[in-house]
């Protein structure tokens, strides 16, 4: 192929002439020869030493684990596009008819994502009390306590034991940006403190609760990892301190059971104060009857309601979203 033979002294400058206009054949190695440097070009250009070398052609990377993973042909089509990273563990969800091919899938995924190390693949849907799914190991290590960045901290958790979902990320910043400095919060679901510890950046202070024991010994160990002093853990169910404690800020992310606590988050808000309210709706009825609850409860305890904003946080299941809605309570 046709190659621009240049000094090595020249070549940083001519390389970027020839890129700049498209002669630059791409895809293959820059060949050294003593002090000449060879670049590969597409057609011959004018006021350079051109002559013929053969070029190695540079291997391309794949960009999706799809692109090298060995299922049956009629199979590749369920193969899906994306799965959570959290950490350097990898979570899929595969749906039956791939579950023979899992360790094949998780290999893929390791091969072209280095940084992940373990693959597990979805064992149920997310249930019970503490909000966490089961875990089928697919490849790698076996691990499943990580430490995850977002949103420039640190959350260690172990995704056997908690709930936690990285497609959240986008939705506590929204809150970040809302927080005013000086405020008191209230993070009734906790977790393991994704939203505590990075609104404790603004907040005087925050009670985060959760029921969970596992939650609340990372979200301990979270305080001390981002070097948080102002966040309160609290261990147990948030129907203990609501009442006790009034926020300028309540956060209730609890979509699946958030309505049947209601309740206990307007009474613990200071008038003026702000609840976020997340719940799961059909696409056709997004916030209507969110909506009515939150009106209907507030209604009962003499209260008035002053909604802010309303917004689809992330697609949840087929035609289902999980919303969020912004009030004050006067
Ligand atoms: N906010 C966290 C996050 O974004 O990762 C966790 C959200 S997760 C959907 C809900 C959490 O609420 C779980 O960690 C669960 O253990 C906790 N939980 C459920 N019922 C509770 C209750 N009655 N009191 C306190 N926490 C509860």
């Amino acid at each position: 192929m046709l190659a621009v033979k240049v000094y090595r002294r020249e070549a940083e400058k001519v390389r970027k002439k020839l890129l700049e206009t498209g002669v630059l054949a791409r895809g293959y190695s820059v060949k050294r020869e003593g002090e000449y440097v060879l670049f590969p070009i597409v057609r011959p250009v004018e006021g350079f030493e051109i002559v013929e070398v053969e070029f190695e052609k540079i291997p391309k990377r794949p960009h999706s684990y799809r692109e090298i993973v060995d299922v049956p042909e009629n199979l590749k089509s369920l193969l899906p596009s994306s799965f959570d990273i959290i950490g350097d563990l990898a979570v899929i969800e595969l749906p039956g008819e791939l579950m023979p091919y899992g360790k094949d899938i998780g290999d893929a995924i390791l091969r072209v994502h280095g940084h992940i190390k373990g693959v597990f693949a979805k064992g149920s849907k997310v249930s019970g009390t503490y909000r966490v799914r089961e875990l089928i190991h697919l490849a790698g290590e076996r691990r499943t306590e990580t430490i995850h960045k977002e949103n420039g901290i640190r959350l260690k958790l172990d995704i056997s034991k908690v709930y936690f979902s990285p497609r959240l990320a986008t939705e506590r910043m929204r809150l970040f940006e809302r927080v005013n400095e000086g405020e008191v919060i209230l993070d009734m679901f906790a977790g393991v403190g994704p939203y505590s510890i990075l609104l404790a950046k603004k907040a005087k202070l925050i009670f985060a609760c959760d029921i969970n024991p596992w939650a609340v010994k990372y979200l301990e160990e979270n305080k001390r990892l981002n070097k948080v002093e102002n966040v309160i853990p609290i261990l147990g169910d948030v129907r203990k301190v609501t009442g006790q404690i009034k926020a300028d800020r309540i956060i209730m992310n609890l979509p699946k059971f958030a309505h049947e606590f209601l309740g206990e988050a307007i009474i613990s808000v200071k008038s003026g104060g702000i609840i976020h309210y997340y719940g799961f709706s059909h696409e056709k009825n997004l916030f209507g009857e969110h909506e009515e609850k939150i009106m209907l409860v507030a209604h009962e305890l003499g209260k008035e309601v002053k909604i802010l904003e309303k917004r689809k946080v992330r697609p949840y299941a087929p035609h289902q979203f999980n919303i969020v809605i912004d009030f004050a309570v006067f």
